[in-house]
Formats: structure tokens, C-alpha cells, sequence
């Protein structure tokens, strides 16, 4: 049996907790383990300031990034890597312009501004990442008549990029998902992980959208709904 101070002593602990959560991270805080992964999504010159698909603040998410990743053992990063010509830039279609749609045998395709062409410093990693314990790049998008916003699956829906096969001979079990575009390459890649069977955790402030026609909203919904967890950088611990 509880004595009365006990009892006032645990209702002290619940208020607390309920009134001041912040000062209580330790509780709260995800800790990477040996099965849990980072995918480092599109961190792409073309999608960063002065490239030719900048996303909006792009830039800012690589300090987070870099900082997060400490947390890691595992680290894995994609390049988007299309081919001079690829089918999904607005260039290579007659009057059409980059952001309008076009059906494609594989369906819906967005039209983009040339970019992340094989080889080219736009299609480069940032310079400014800071991860040299990431373990795998993985290239996505190589296929001339297929894009690849998801680093799991191509936008055939069943073309494999390998990737899930790489995670799970490595007995990965929880994905942790940053970068561009939070809207496309980032969703698409939390969508198919859990197709996959991974626990997913999207990392909000380690993302940015494009946010064109309402994709933005969209994306989250379809994400929650497939039980994607949105968290933030600062719900993983990171040792100092
Ligand atoms: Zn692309």
C-alpha cells in the first residue's frame, strides 16, 4: 500500500510531467539503435540555393542533418540522377512547362526544370555535409523513361532500387527519413519503407517542400495514414 506521501509525491511527478515536458527530454527522446537507419534524401546542389530545382530554405536542413546523423551508425544517402534528356523534365516534352503534369504509361508525371544530371556538380552532394560515416549512396532516377522520387521503389511501382534488400541484410528495422523534398523524394521514400515493412520516422525540421498544387498538405496526410511518424530533430537523442 501507498502511504499519503507516496501518493502525493507520484501525483507530484505526473503534474510535472504534464505542466513541463520540456523539462523532461530524456523520457521522450528516440535513441538510434544498430537497427534503426538515417536515409538522407536528395541533399543535391540542383535543390539547394542557385540550383535549377531549389527548394524553398533548402539549405537549412544540413546543419540539422549533420547534427542528427551523429546519432546514427547507420547512415545511407540518395543522389537523384537522371539522365540528359529524362523524362521527367519539362524541356524534353513540347509546350510544356516545368511543375505542369503529363500521363505517363506509369501514370501522372510532374514536369520539373532540368536537373541532377548524371555527372554534373548540380547533381553533386552538398559540400556542406558532414557525414563521413554514411555507409551507402544510393542513385535513383537513371532510367530515362522512369523518375524515381522514392529511393525504394521507381515511379513504375515496381522497379526495386535495391535498397530495401540493403536494409534488411543489414537487419535495419527502423528508417529515419530527412532531406528534399519533403513533398516528393522524402514522402515517396517514408511511403514505400513502410510498404517494405520498416518502422518509419519522418524528420520534419530536417525536410523541405516544394509545395506546388496543395502536395505539400497531401503528402503529410498520406503519410500519417500509412503510419509514418512525424517527429522533430530534437526528439532524437543526440550525445553531445
Ligand atoms: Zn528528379
Amino acid at each position: 500500500m501507498l502511504d499519503r506521501r507516496q501518493i502525493l509525491a507520484a501525483l507530484g511527478t505526473t503534474a510535472l510531467a504534464t505542466l513541463a515536458p520540456t523539462a523532461l527530454p530524456a523520457a521522450t527522446s528516440i535513441k538510434p539503435d544498430d537497427a534503426s537507419a538515417l536515409l538522407v534524401i536528395d541533399v543535391q546542389n540542383c535543390f539547394l540555393p542557385g540550383g535549377s530545382l531549389a527548394v524553398k530554405e533548402g539549405e537549412q536542413v544540413v546543419p540539422v542533418i549533420n547534427r542528427i546523423a551523429k546519432a546514427f551508425s547507420n547512415v545511407v544517402m540518395t543522389q537523384d540522377w537522371h539522365t540528359p534528356g529524362h523524362v521527367s523534365f519539362a524541356s524534353v516534352h513540347s509546350g510544356k512547362k516545368p511543375f505542369e503534369t503529363i500521363d505517363l504509361p506509369y501514370g501522372k508525371q510532374v514536369l520539373w526544370p532540368d536537373h541532377c544530371v548524371q555527372g554534373t556538380d548540380g547533381a553533386a552532394l552538398s559540400k556542406d555535409l558532414s557525414i563521413p560515416h554514411a555507409e551507402l549512396i544510393i542513385r535513383k532516377g537513371f532510367h530515362k523513361d522512369v523518375d524515381s522520387y522514392s529511393a525504394f521503389l521507381e515511379a513504375d511501382g515496381k522497379t526495386s532500387t535495391g535498397l530495401a534488400g540493403y536494409l534488411k541484410g543489414r537487419k535495419i528495422k527502423r528508417v529515419f527519413v530527412a532531406g528534399l523534398a519533403t513533398d516528393f523524394c522524402v514522402a515517396w521514400t517514408a511511403l514505400d519503407a513502410r510498404k517494405a515493412g520498416f518502422e518509419v520516422h519522418v524528420v520534419e525540421d530536417a525536410c523541405r517542400g516544394i509545395d506546388t498544387q496543395g502536395s505539400l498538405a497531401k503528402a503529410w496526410a498520406d503519410m500519417a495514414k500509412a503510419g509514418v511518424k512525424r517527429i522533430q530533430s530534437s526528439d532524437i537523442a543526440v550525445s553531445a
